[in-house]
């Protein structure tokens, strides 16, 4: 076109899009529900809009919040449609094209390595995926704040934008359509699309419609029929309409099948987090959260917990401890604010970007949370500040450290104070070892937590799991620990390292394993943090066995040798003075080696000094 102005994909888009075209993922189907999920954002965003100023809904049409799917078999084309917010002009060279997110370049590594292009989604560039399916995309879209404009690109690491003067006015939103591969013409039939809605979008909080072609029943007169013979030779009479006693009556009619094309409701809008859990089965739940983490893997959540609180603040809620770690959960950890709850208000989606409804050590569960308390004609920032929600938070913590205490208590292999029989042992048996696998993706998560809030830290070091100098390779918890801790030991015994093995071999551990103590290994870098914060746990506090004040019982003996090697302690400690140590004394902490310096009680471990040497956490 004569006046349209061209610019260049942004670098790693370009790259995104080449993967995307020459890629021989089987499963190209994904480009629909992105679309669909594309347009369901832009829905909620002007739906959201509307709650303080009326105007920008518009009305007619324009006003309907829903999204359209049609066909066009003869050129090829499948288009989806939505009445959202739409895009400005500014909006379609920066949002397709221009400006890559960060997770452009974390989804191509991923490709490059053998990742799953069913993830795309999770990493924000969902809508590139059309080049699946499609060669060749136009974009129209109208904004209320601007003209009707048209993006296209033929992936060609280059598109066009147009003002719009040849497509019908949209009024606002989106039409986004696709020219199909010669191989993607699966998606012209109606059948696959239906399915596919049912499949992907079936929890979409918009109505999905599809102008699909029905057969209908038409009555016609009888006796039209030869008129109409040549019009009529694709129906078939079903059913001849007459009785003897109308036929006087009336004139005679019949039945006749005819096709005509309509507009067909694909989805129920299911609110999932409405209904009573007791109705909701298993698949639904995880079918829920697949949509909702844009996570379609065959990987069902590790767990949910799905309530109603009652009272001052009103509020449903479901939460979901996800089947793996997003790839992002503790990258820029500190400065990111990221949750992954959706806020709704009386079945109106606010936000998902408030950061303040759980904690950030919780920001690796999925959920939703709709709320009949909050006010909906106030903007986000006002909302951010509701009373309401401190009551929220307090309670999604509370329920969601619960959830995460029974996937533990569930899991036969999981220590429990409660004797299990050996049918409630093989009743667990599709449970075993689910904690391990929690422990393993999120219980840094769990640590971060003890050391971020202080007002549940006694339930979240119960989650704690670690490896001691008897677990034999399995985790263990503190109240295990504590089950097996000797007759007269007051302190949980631990040492920090790095590595397993390095600790094994610590002198430190020498005589606390001769005396058959059982000892903690810390070996994450977070662990030195950890335990700054967790200083007791059960009326018992922890003692770094390689820093001062290991007591181990009495040892009658240890005074008198105090005593005859005074002389040779002075020296020593006189002898090491400029080089920074506070005291040389005479224990009865080793066995095999003669001397190890250790840390004094406030100081940091050498391996903390290591730690902080390197600055990681
Ligand atoms: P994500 O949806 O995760 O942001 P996408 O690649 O799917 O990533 O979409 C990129 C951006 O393009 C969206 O963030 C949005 O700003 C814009 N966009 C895509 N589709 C639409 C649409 N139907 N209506 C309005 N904006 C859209
Ligand atoms: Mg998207």
């Amino acid at each position: 076109r004569n006046s349209a102005e061209k610019f260049e994909f942004q670098a790693e888009v370009s790259r995104l899009m080449d993967i995307i075209i020459n890629s021989l993922y089987s499963n190209k189907d994904i480009f629909l529900r992105e679309l669909i999920s594309n347009a369901s954002d832009a829905l909620d965003k002007i739906r959201f809009l509307a709650l303080t100023d009326k105007e920008v809904m518009g009305e007619g049409d324009t006003a309907k919040l829903e999204i359209q799917i049609k066909l066009d078999k003869e050129n090829k084309i499948l288009s989806i449609r939505d009445r959202g917010v739409g895009m400005t002009k500014e909006d379609l060279i920066k949002n397709l094209g221009t400006i890559a997110k960060s997770g452009t370049s974390a989804f191509v590594e991923k490709m490059q390595t053998g990742g799953d292009l069913n993830l795309i989604g999770q990493f924000g560039v969902g809508f590139y995926s059309v080049y699946l399916v499609a060669d060749y995309v136009e974009v129209v879209s109208k904004h209320n704040d601007d003209k009707q404009y048209v993006w296209e690109s033929k992936a060609d690491g280059s598109f066009a934008i147009s003002e719009d003067t040849w497509n019908e006015p949209l009024g606002r939103g989106t039409e986004i359509k696709l020219h199909l591969r010669d191989e993607a013409k699966e998606y012209l039939e109606e059948g696959k699309l239906k399915d596919l809605v049912k499949k992907y979008s079936e929890f979409i909080n918009f109505p999905i419609y599809l102008w699909a072609t029905k057969e209908v029943d038409v009555e016609v007169p009888a006796d039209e029929e030869e008129s109409n013979e040549e019009e009529e030779s694709t129906t078939e009479t079903t059913e001849e309409e007459e009785t003897e006693d109308d036929e006087e009556k009336k004139p005679k009619t019949k039945t006749v099948k005819e096709t005509t094309t309509e507009w067909e409701l694909l989805n129920d809008m299911k609110a999932v987090w409405l209904r009573s859990p007791k109705e909701v089965t298993e698949e639904e739940y995880a079918k829920f959260y697949h949509s909702l983490a844009k996570d379609f893997g065959d990987d069902k959540p590790m767990s949910w917990s799905h309530f109603s609180a009652e009272g001052d603040v009103e509020f449903k809620a479901l939460l979901f401890v996800p089947p793996k770690a997003p790839h992002d959960l503790y990258e820029s950890y500190y400065n990111a604010n990221k949750s992954n709850l959706k806020l709704y208000v009386r079945r109106v989606f606010i936000s998902d970007e408030f950061d303040d409804l759980l904690p950030k050590y919780l920001s690796f569960l999925m959920g939703i949370v709709d709320s009949d308390t909050l006010p909906l004609n106030v903007s986000r920032e006002m909302l951010q500040q509701h009373s309401s929600l401190k009551t929220i938070k307090k309670k999604l913590i509370r329920k969601a450290l619960d959830m995460i205490r029974k996937l533990a208590e569930e899991d036969p292999d999981e220590y429990s104070n409660k004797e299990k029989t050996d049918d409630e042992k093989s009743a667990m048996e599709e449970k075993k070892g689910q904690y391990a696998k929690f422990w393993n993706e999120f219980g840094k998560s769990v640590k971060l937590g003890i050391i971020e809030d202080a007002t549940n830290r006694n339930r979240l070091a119960k989650l704690l799991r670690f490896e001691s100098s008897k677990s034999d390779g399995k985790l263990v918890s503190l109240d295990e620990y504590i089950s097996r801790m000797k007759s007269g030991q007051k302190d949980i015994f631990y040492l920090t390292g790095s590595s397993k093995e390095q600790l094994e071999k610590s002198p430190f551990l020498e005589q606390l394993t001769k005396k058959n103590y059982e000892v903690i290994y810390f070996t994450d870098p977070v662990d030195e943090y950890l335990m700054q914060y967790l200083m007791d746990y059960e009326d018992k506090k922890f003692q770094n066995v390689s820093k001062e004040g290991l007591k181990l019982g009495k040892d009658s003996k240890l005074k008198d040798l105090k005593e005859s090697f005074k002389e040779l302690t002075d020296w020593w400690k006189k002898a090491l003075d400029t080089e920074g140590i506070d005291s040389v004394k005479i224990s009865n902490r080793l066995h095999n080696t003669p001397c190890v310096v250790v840390t004094s009680k406030y100081g940091w471990s050498s391996n903390m000094e290591k730690i902080m040497q390197a600055q990681t956490l």
